[in-house]
Protein backbone atom coordinates (compact mmCIF):
# COMPACT_ATOMS: atom_id res chain seq x y z
CA UNK A 1 0.00 0.00 0.00
CA UNK A 2 1.26 3.65 -0.37
CA UNK A 3 0.88 6.19 1.92
CA UNK A 4 -0.15 8.41 -1.36
CA UNK A 5 -0.45 7.26 -4.46
CA UNK A 6 0.45 9.16 -7.09
CA UNK A 7 1.26 6.25 -9.05
CA UNK A 8 -2.44 5.48 -9.75
CA UNK A 9 -3.13 9.65 -9.49
CA UNK A 10 -0.91 9.44 -12.93
CA UNK A 11 -2.71 6.50 -14.27
CA UNK A 12 -5.91 8.13 -14.24
CA UNK A 13 -5.07 11.18 -15.32
CA UNK A 14 -2.11 10.39 -18.06
CA UNK A 15 -4.14 11.44 -20.94
CA UNK A 16 -3.90 14.85 -20.04
CA UNK A 17 -1.20 15.22 -18.17
CA UNK A 18 1.04 13.27 -20.72
CA UNK A 19 -0.73 15.69 -23.38
CA UNK A 20 0.74 19.33 -21.25
CA UNK A 21 4.05 17.92 -20.66
CA UNK A 22 4.24 16.97 -24.59
CA UNK A 23 2.56 20.67 -25.53
CA UNK A 24 5.52 22.24 -23.16
CA UNK A 25 8.00 20.34 -24.91
CA UNK A 26 7.03 21.05 -28.09
CA UNK A 27 7.10 24.55 -27.67
CA UNK A 28 10.62 24.55 -25.97
CA UNK A 29 9.85 27.46 -23.32
CA UNK A 30 10.53 26.40 -20.05
CA UNK A 31 10.51 29.37 -18.17
CA UNK A 32 6.94 31.71 -17.01
CA UNK A 33 4.87 31.96 -20.42
CA UNK A 34 1.27 31.88 -20.72
CA UNK A 35 0.62 28.47 -18.67
CA UNK A 36 2.18 29.67 -15.14
CA UNK A 37 0.11 32.48 -16.15
CA UNK A 38 -3.18 30.89 -16.95
CA UNK A 39 -2.72 28.54 -13.80
CA UNK A 40 -2.35 32.28 -11.11
CA UNK A 41 -5.30 33.04 -12.84
CA UNK A 42 -7.44 29.88 -12.13
CA UNK A 43 -5.47 29.64 -8.79
CA UNK A 44 -6.68 33.14 -8.10
CA UNK A 45 -10.12 32.79 -9.28
CA UNK A 46 -10.48 29.25 -6.75
CA UNK A 47 -9.19 30.77 -3.72
CA UNK A 48 -11.26 33.95 -4.78
CA UNK A 49 -7.81 36.78 -3.96
CA UNK A 50 -7.17 39.01 -6.16
CA UNK A 51 -3.97 38.09 -6.76
CA UNK A 52 -1.69 34.98 -7.09
CA UNK A 53 2.22 34.67 -8.02
CA UNK A 54 3.49 31.25 -8.01
CA UNK A 55 6.97 30.49 -7.19
CA UNK A 56 9.45 27.70 -6.50
CA UNK A 57 8.01 25.97 -3.47
CA UNK A 58 5.93 26.53 -0.35
CA UNK A 59 9.56 27.62 1.89
CA UNK A 60 10.31 30.20 -0.40
CA UNK A 61 6.74 31.48 -0.25
CA UNK A 62 6.82 32.04 3.08
CA UNK A 63 9.91 34.08 2.71
CA UNK A 64 8.13 35.96 -0.12
CA UNK A 65 5.80 37.46 2.37
CA UNK A 66 7.95 37.93 4.69
CA UNK A 67 10.33 40.07 2.77
CA UNK A 68 7.80 42.00 1.46
CA UNK A 69 6.31 43.34 5.13
CA UNK A 70 10.07 43.66 5.53
CA UNK A 71 10.31 41.51 8.85
CA UNK A 72 13.81 41.75 10.78
CA UNK A 73 15.48 41.54 13.99
CA UNK A 74 13.45 43.71 15.93
CA UNK A 75 10.65 41.59 14.92
CA UNK A 76 8.54 38.92 16.93
CA UNK A 77 6.90 36.73 14.66
CA UNK A 78 4.50 33.63 16.29
CA UNK A 79 4.29 30.21 15.04
CA UNK A 80 2.51 27.04 16.25
CA UNK A 81 4.91 24.98 18.04
CA UNK A 82 3.48 21.65 16.00
CA UNK A 83 4.01 22.33 12.14
CA UNK A 84 6.38 21.79 10.08
CA UNK A 85 9.75 23.33 10.13
CA UNK A 86 9.38 25.55 7.16
CA UNK A 87 6.86 27.55 9.41
CA UNK A 88 9.26 29.01 11.66
CA UNK A 89 12.21 28.52 9.79
CA UNK A 90 11.50 31.06 7.33
CA UNK A 91 11.17 33.56 10.22
CA UNK A 92 14.55 33.13 12.05
CA UNK A 93 16.25 33.05 8.59
CA UNK A 94 14.86 36.70 8.51
CA UNK A 95 16.61 37.26 11.77
CA UNK A 96 12.96 37.80 13.55
CA UNK A 97 12.97 36.74 16.92
CA UNK A 98 10.21 33.27 16.76
CA UNK A 99 8.05 32.76 19.31
CA UNK A 100 6.34 29.43 19.56
CA UNK A 101 2.54 29.11 20.94
CA UNK A 102 0.56 25.69 21.51
CA UNK A 103 -2.04 24.51 19.64
CA UNK A 104 -5.84 22.90 20.23
CA UNK A 105 -5.83 19.00 21.53
CA UNK A 106 -8.70 18.62 19.04
CA UNK A 107 -7.87 19.96 16.15
CA UNK A 108 -3.45 20.37 16.08
CA UNK A 109 -4.16 24.43 14.98
CA UNK A 110 -2.51 27.24 16.53
CA UNK A 111 -4.36 28.13 20.11
CA UNK A 112 -6.56 31.15 20.28
CA UNK A 113 -5.95 31.76 23.65
CA UNK A 114 -2.50 31.52 23.82
CA UNK A 115 -1.51 33.04 21.13
CA UNK A 116 -3.26 36.30 22.91
CA UNK A 117 -1.71 35.48 25.97
CA UNK A 118 2.43 35.18 24.37
CA UNK A 119 1.36 38.86 22.50
CA UNK A 120 0.61 39.91 25.65
CA UNK A 121 3.99 38.65 27.32
CA UNK A 122 6.15 39.75 24.00
CA UNK A 123 4.59 43.35 24.56
CA UNK A 124 5.09 43.53 28.01
CA UNK A 125 8.91 42.20 27.78
CA UNK A 126 9.49 45.02 25.19
CA UNK A 127 12.13 43.42 23.75
CA UNK A 128 10.89 42.69 20.38
CA UNK A 129 7.84 44.55 18.37
CA UNK A 130 4.91 41.83 17.75
CA UNK A 131 4.40 41.86 13.54
CA UNK A 132 2.90 38.69 12.19
CA UNK A 133 1.15 35.75 13.07
CA UNK A 134 1.57 32.70 11.00
CA UNK A 135 -1.44 30.28 11.73
CA UNK A 136 -0.72 27.00 9.93
CA UNK A 137 -3.82 24.83 7.88
CA UNK A 138 -2.49 21.69 9.74
CA UNK A 139 -3.18 18.37 8.12
CA UNK A 140 -6.27 20.05 5.55
CA UNK A 141 -8.16 21.93 8.57
CA UNK A 142 -7.88 25.29 8.50
CA UNK A 143 -6.82 27.22 11.79
CA UNK A 144 -9.13 29.43 14.04
CA UNK A 145 -9.71 32.14 11.69
CA UNK A 146 -12.10 33.95 13.00
CA UNK A 147 -10.53 34.31 16.86
CA UNK A 148 -7.55 34.59 15.05
CA UNK A 149 -8.22 37.68 12.99
CA UNK A 150 -10.07 39.18 15.76
CA UNK A 151 -6.40 38.89 18.12
CA UNK A 152 -4.17 40.30 14.64
CA UNK A 153 -6.42 43.60 14.53
CA UNK A 154 -7.06 44.63 18.19
CA UNK A 155 -2.88 44.18 18.14
CA UNK A 156 -1.69 45.57 14.74
CA UNK A 157 -0.63 42.03 13.60
CA UNK A 158 -0.07 41.11 10.76
CA UNK A 159 -1.94 37.71 9.51
CA UNK A 160 0.49 34.79 7.34
CA UNK A 161 -1.69 32.03 6.28
CA UNK A 162 0.41 28.91 5.69
CA UNK A 163 -1.79 26.87 3.57
CA UNK A 164 0.53 24.69 2.75
CA UNK A 165 -1.59 21.69 3.81
CA UNK A 166 -4.21 23.32 3.55
CA UNK A 167 -5.58 24.16 0.02
CA UNK A 168 -8.96 23.20 -0.83
CA UNK A 169 -10.16 23.35 2.55
CA UNK A 170 -12.43 26.22 3.89
CA UNK A 171 -14.75 27.42 6.39
CA UNK A 172 -18.07 28.24 5.58
CA UNK A 173 -17.92 29.26 2.04
CA UNK A 174 -14.42 30.89 2.68
CA UNK A 175 -11.83 29.01 0.87
CA UNK A 176 -7.80 28.39 2.17
CA UNK A 177 -5.65 30.35 1.54
CA UNK A 178 -7.85 33.21 1.81
CA UNK A 179 -7.61 34.37 5.52
CA UNK A 180 -4.05 35.61 5.38
CA UNK A 181 -2.97 39.27 4.45
CA UNK A 182 -0.94 37.26 2.13
CA UNK A 183 -1.55 33.45 2.45
CA UNK A 184 0.67 30.77 1.12
CA UNK A 185 0.35 27.06 -0.38
CA UNK A 186 2.99 24.35 -1.53
CA UNK A 187 2.96 22.49 -4.50
CA UNK A 188 5.09 19.54 -3.11
CA UNK A 189 4.29 16.29 -4.61
CA UNK A 190 2.63 15.11 -1.24
CA UNK A 191 0.57 17.99 -0.38
CA UNK A 192 -3.50 18.03 -1.05
CA UNK A 193 -2.54 19.85 -4.94
CA UNK A 194 0.79 18.60 -5.84
CA UNK A 195 3.09 19.20 -9.27
CA UNK A 196 5.60 16.18 -10.41
CA UNK A 197 8.45 18.78 -8.03
CA UNK A 198 8.42 21.79 -6.34
CA UNK A 199 6.25 24.49 -6.83
CA UNK A 200 4.66 26.83 -4.47
CA UNK A 201 2.14 30.16 -4.71
CA UNK A 202 1.74 32.92 -2.52
CA UNK A 203 -1.89 34.94 -2.44
CA UNK A 204 -3.15 38.35 -1.64
CA UNK A 205 -5.72 40.71 -2.10
CA UNK A 206 -3.45 44.32 -1.62
CA UNK A 207 -2.15 45.21 -5.00
CA UNK A 208 1.41 46.47 -4.00
CA UNK A 209 2.23 43.66 -2.17
CA UNK A 210 1.58 41.37 -5.50
CA UNK A 211 3.40 43.76 -7.25
CA UNK A 212 6.11 43.58 -4.66
CA UNK A 213 6.29 40.12 -4.34
CA UNK A 214 6.63 39.56 -8.36
CA UNK A 215 9.68 41.99 -8.00
CA UNK A 216 10.90 40.15 -5.00
CA UNK A 217 10.88 36.39 -6.62
CA UNK A 218 12.84 37.77 -9.57
CA UNK A 219 16.04 39.20 -8.33
CA UNK A 220 14.24 42.41 -6.92
CA UNK A 221 13.44 43.56 -10.08
CA UNK A 222 12.21 47.05 -11.23
CA UNK A 223 11.14 47.83 -14.81
CA UNK A 224 12.74 44.07 -15.49
CA UNK A 225 14.92 41.52 -14.55
CA UNK A 226 18.66 43.79 -15.23
CA UNK A 227 17.00 47.02 -13.27
CA UNK A 228 17.06 45.67 -9.62
CA UNK A 229 15.51 48.08 -6.77
CA UNK A 230 16.03 45.63 -4.01
CA UNK A 231 17.87 42.13 -2.82
CA UNK A 232 15.43 39.57 -3.89
CA UNK A 233 15.67 35.84 -4.62
CA UNK A 234 14.98 33.34 -7.60
CA UNK A 235 11.95 31.57 -7.14
CA UNK A 236 10.23 30.64 -10.08
CA UNK A 237 7.42 27.56 -10.35
CA UNK A 238 8.54 26.02 -13.75
CA UNK A 239 6.65 26.22 -17.25
CA UNK A 240 6.34 22.44 -16.83
CA UNK A 241 4.81 22.10 -13.36
CA UNK A 242 2.16 24.85 -14.14
CA UNK A 243 1.07 22.92 -17.09
CA UNK A 244 0.92 19.80 -15.08
CA UNK A 245 -1.09 22.10 -12.36
CA UNK A 246 -3.56 22.64 -14.88
CA UNK A 247 -4.65 19.47 -15.20
CA UNK A 248 -4.31 18.51 -11.58
CA UNK A 249 -6.21 21.14 -10.03
CA UNK A 250 -9.00 20.27 -12.73
CA UNK A 251 -9.22 16.55 -11.25
CA UNK A 252 -8.85 18.00 -7.97
CA UNK A 253 -11.91 20.42 -7.67
CA UNK A 254 -14.30 18.16 -10.12
CA UNK A 255 -13.34 14.58 -7.81
CA UNK A 256 -10.67 14.49 -5.82
CA UNK A 257 -11.71 16.70 -2.76
CA UNK A 258 -14.50 14.96 -2.73
CA UNK A 259 -12.92 11.43 -2.57
CA UNK A 260 -10.53 12.25 -0.08
CA UNK A 261 -13.42 13.31 2.07
CA UNK A 262 -15.26 10.36 1.39
CA UNK A 263 -12.21 8.05 2.58
CA UNK A 264 -11.92 10.40 5.70
CA UNK A 265 -15.61 9.24 6.26
CA UNK A 266 -14.50 5.72 5.80
CA UNK A 267 -11.92 5.49 8.45
CA UNK A 268 -14.78 7.31 10.80
CA UNK A 269 -17.01 4.50 10.18
CA UNK A 270 -14.06 1.70 10.55
CA UNK A 271 -12.76 2.90 13.27
CA UNK A 272 -15.68 3.49 15.44
CA UNK A 273 -15.84 2.00 18.81
CA UNK A 274 -11.92 1.61 18.77
CA UNK A 275 -9.44 3.66 21.56
CA UNK A 276 -8.03 5.38 19.21
CA UNK A 277 -8.70 8.93 18.62
CA UNK A 278 -10.01 9.98 14.90
CA UNK A 279 -9.63 13.69 13.99
CA UNK A 280 -11.76 16.53 14.79
CA UNK A 281 -13.18 18.65 11.93
CA UNK A 282 -15.12 21.72 13.50
CA UNK A 283 -18.34 22.66 12.24
CA UNK A 284 -18.64 24.77 9.20
CA UNK A 285 -14.85 23.71 8.44
CA UNK A 286 -13.93 21.29 5.49
CA UNK A 287 -10.53 19.64 5.39
CA UNK A 288 -8.48 18.76 2.42
CA UNK A 289 -7.15 16.00 4.45
CA UNK A 290 -3.04 16.20 4.15
CA UNK A 291 -2.93 14.12 6.23
CA UNK A 292 -5.42 11.81 8.41
CA UNK A 293 -3.94 11.43 11.98
CA UNK A 294 -5.33 9.67 14.77
CA UNK A 295 -4.56 9.89 18.54
CA UNK A 296 -3.41 6.84 20.26
CA UNK A 297 -4.22 5.76 23.47
CA UNK A 298 -0.43 7.32 26.20
CA UNK A 299 0.02 4.28 26.99
CA UNK A 300 0.53 2.31 23.79
CA UNK A 301 3.41 1.64 21.98
CA UNK A 302 3.79 3.78 18.67
CA UNK A 303 6.78 2.25 16.98
CA UNK A 304 5.22 -1.24 18.31
CA UNK A 305 2.46 -0.15 16.27
CA UNK A 306 3.90 1.11 13.19
CA UNK A 307 5.82 -1.89 12.91
CA UNK A 308 3.41 -4.45 13.05
CA UNK A 309 0.70 -2.21 10.47
CA UNK A 310 4.52 -1.79 8.62
CA UNK A 311 4.79 -5.85 8.39
CA UNK A 312 1.39 -6.02 6.79
CA UNK A 313 2.56 -3.65 3.82
CA UNK A 314 1.02 -0.51 5.79
CA UNK A 315 2.97 2.50 5.54
CA UNK A 316 2.49 5.39 8.49
CA UNK A 317 3.95 8.54 9.24
CA UNK A 318 4.55 10.62 12.36
CA UNK A 319 3.89 14.24 12.00
CA UNK A 320 5.64 15.67 14.22
CA UNK A 321 7.87 13.63 16.20
CA UNK A 322 9.05 16.43 17.86
CA UNK A 323 8.10 19.86 19.18
CA UNK A 324 9.77 23.24 16.88
CA UNK A 325 11.00 23.94 20.37
CA UNK A 326 13.12 21.03 20.84
CA UNK A 327 14.48 21.31 17.29
CA UNK A 328 18.18 21.81 17.79
CA UNK A 329 18.43 24.56 15.34
CA UNK A 330 16.16 26.98 17.80
CA UNK A 331 18.50 26.07 20.75
CA UNK A 332 19.86 29.28 20.44
CA UNK A 333 16.77 31.22 19.71
CA UNK A 334 14.54 30.11 22.64
CA UNK A 335 13.87 30.54 25.92
CA UNK A 336 12.31 27.17 26.14
CA UNK A 337 14.70 24.77 24.11
CA UNK A 338 13.64 21.18 25.63
CA UNK A 339 11.30 22.52 28.27
CA UNK A 340 8.61 20.03 28.44
CA UNK A 341 6.22 22.43 30.42
CA UNK A 342 6.16 25.13 27.76
CA UNK A 343 3.70 24.09 25.02
CA UNK A 344 2.87 20.94 27.43
CA UNK A 345 -0.10 20.13 24.52
CA UNK A 346 2.53 19.85 22.23
CA UNK A 347 4.72 18.38 23.88
CA UNK A 348 1.80 15.71 24.53
CA UNK A 349 0.60 15.11 20.86
CA UNK A 350 4.03 14.59 19.60
CA UNK A 351 4.16 11.40 21.55
CA UNK A 352 0.48 10.04 20.33
CA UNK A 353 -0.10 11.26 16.76
CA UNK A 354 0.18 8.74 14.13
CA UNK A 355 -0.76 9.60 10.30
CA UNK A 356 -2.29 6.87 8.21
CA UNK A 357 -2.67 6.91 4.39
CA UNK A 358 -4.85 8.47 3.16
CA UNK A 359 -5.20 10.00 -1.03
CA UNK A 360 -8.62 10.46 -3.18
CA UNK A 361 -7.44 6.85 -4.83
CA UNK A 362 -7.67 5.12 -1.83
CA UNK A 363 -10.66 2.00 -1.82
CA UNK A 364 -12.94 1.14 1.23
CA UNK A 365 -11.66 -2.12 0.88
CA UNK A 366 -8.18 -0.36 1.76
CA UNK A 367 -9.60 1.78 4.28
CA UNK A 368 -10.89 -1.50 6.31
CA UNK A 369 -7.26 -3.34 6.06
CA UNK A 370 -5.71 -0.27 7.50
CA UNK A 371 -8.71 -0.14 10.14
CA UNK A 372 -8.86 -3.73 11.14
CA UNK A 373 -4.86 -4.00 10.93
CA UNK A 374 -4.28 -0.85 13.79
CA UNK A 375 -7.43 -2.52 15.78
CA UNK A 376 -5.22 -5.69 16.05
CA UNK A 377 -2.18 -4.43 16.73
CA UNK A 378 -3.34 -2.29 19.77
C1 LIG B 1 5.28 21.47 3.22
C2 LIG B 1 5.14 22.61 4.11
C3 LIG B 1 5.84 23.81 3.91
C4 LIG B 1 6.91 23.97 2.89
O1 LIG B 1 6.58 23.68 1.59
P1 LIG B 1 7.72 23.25 0.54
O2 LIG B 1 7.03 23.37 -0.78
O3 LIG B 1 8.13 21.86 0.88
O4 LIG B 1 8.84 24.23 0.68
C5 LIG B 1 5.57 24.87 4.75
N1 LIG B 1 4.68 24.77 5.74
C6 LIG B 1 4.00 23.63 5.99
C7 LIG B 1 3.00 23.59 7.09
C8 LIG B 1 4.21 22.51 5.19
O5 LIG B 1 3.56 21.38 5.45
Amino acid sequence: MEFRDLKRQYQKLKPQMDAAVAEVLERGSFIGGEPVRLLEKKLADYVNVKHCIACANGTDALTLALKTWEIGPEDAVFVPDFTFFSTAECPAAEGAHVVFVDICKDTFNLDPSKLEEAVRLVQEEGRYRPRVVIAVDLFGQCAEYSEIRRICTENDLLLLEDGAQGFGGCIGQKKACSFGDISITSFFPAKPLGCCGDGGAVFTDRDDWAERIRSLAVHGKGTDKYDNVRIGMNSRLDTLQAAILQVKLEAFVSDELRKVNQAADWYKEELDGSSLECPVIKDDFYSSWAQYTVKLPPEVDRERIRKKLNERDIPSNVYYVKPLHFQNAFREMTDHWGDREFCPVTVEICSTVLSLPIHPYMERSEVRTVAIALRESM
